[in-house]
């Protein structure tokens, strides 16, 4: 098949090199200079896009996506594909969509997760939404970069589904670092505290899994001086996507909005810039009440 690809930064690179891997013809072009085995850099969006059956957009934001697609969706052969598997709002996803079906196209938004050790490892996740047969379009592509491609549901359903978890996660986050802080003044040792939780009521990705005090539970960010894993200004930039979402929804969602001031607090006023989301621990343990 022969493949467009645009955004080939520290996720975009990995996928379209697996891609070209699995004996794809990528075609790419990212701002930056940057050279992928396997994949022939062009000179423009519109140029990665010409002929190609599907083009792939890994980009950082919404308004980023809309200049893009503004370049690429007239470029596009009708029938072929766009899938964006950036992280963006809703409601740019769903402009794209509505954009590229005008112009005789499919479209998928499908966010990931899984990382960058996901997208080196063709392990990722994706959240996708757009049509069955856009879907279907895309899934055997998905198969090649990813383990698993959920259909969530029509145009801007994958980035529902990505901020709705991502909301989750940051909230599960905190609520896990401040029991470790309370359990910290309480005194209670952080083990019998990880011992108890994981196994009771408390349980969750973020205490079993990803274990935000160092030296309890599996290997985590918080073993490697909380160097990112997920940093912080990116579970920052999910949730003011999951409250612009919730605006725009009319959803109540007071967890979500103190999680985003929590986060925008740390990497903007404290020093949580470049340190893993989990970070919260050693900054709750610092502070007291007042
Ligand atoms: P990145 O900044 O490393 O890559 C983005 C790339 O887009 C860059 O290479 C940049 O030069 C390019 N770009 C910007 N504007 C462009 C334009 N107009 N035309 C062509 N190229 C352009 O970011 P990333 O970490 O690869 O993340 C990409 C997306 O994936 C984001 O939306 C992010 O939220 C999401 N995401 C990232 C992770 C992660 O762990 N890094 C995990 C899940 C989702």
């Amino acid at each position: 098949m022969k493949i467009g690809f645009i955004g080939l930064g520290n996720m975009g690179a990995p996928m379209a090199a697996n891609l070209a891997k699995a004996g794809h013809q990528v075609v790419g072009f990212d701002m930056a200079n940057v050279a992928i085995d396997g994949v022939t850099m062009t000179a423009s969006g519109a140029e990665a896009a010409a002929g190609a059956e599907v083009v792939i957009t890994m980009l950082p934001n919404g308004e980023i996506l809309r200049a893009v697609a503004d370049q690429v969706i007239p470029a596009m052969d009708a029938g072929a594909a766009l899938v964006d598997c950036s992280t963006v709002d809703v409601d740019s996803a769903r402009a794209v969509a509505d954009q590229a079906v005008g112009a005789g196209l499919l479209f998928v938004d499908a966010p990931v997760s899984g990382g960058t050790g996901g997208a080196a490892g063709g392990t990722l996740t994706f959240m996708a939404g757009g049509t069955d047969e856009a879907f279907a379009k895309a899934a055997p592509l998905f198969d090649i970069m990813g383990q698993k491609a959920v259909h969530c549901g029509a145009a801007g359903a994958g980035q529902s589904a990505k901020i709705c978890n991502n909301m989750i996660l940051g909230v599960t986050m905190l609520a896990t670092c401040e029991a470790f802080a309370l359990a910290d003044k309480l005194g209670l040792d952080r083990q019998k505290m990880f011992d108890v939780v994981s196994t009771s009521s408390g349980y969750s990705w973020t205490m079993n899994t990803y274990c935000p005090a160092p030296g309890v539970g599996p290997k985590s960010p918080a073993d490697n001086e909380y160097k990112p894993g997920f940093a912080a200004e990116l579970m920052l930039k999910d949730l003011r996507l999951s409250q612009q979402a919730a605006v725009s929804a009319n959803a109540d969602t007071p967890m979500g909005e103190l999680a985003q001031a929590l986060y925008a607090q740390f990497v903007e006023e404290e020093d949580g810039q470049g340190m893993d989301f989990s970070a919260m621990l050693p900054r709750f343990e610092k502070r007291s009440r007042a």
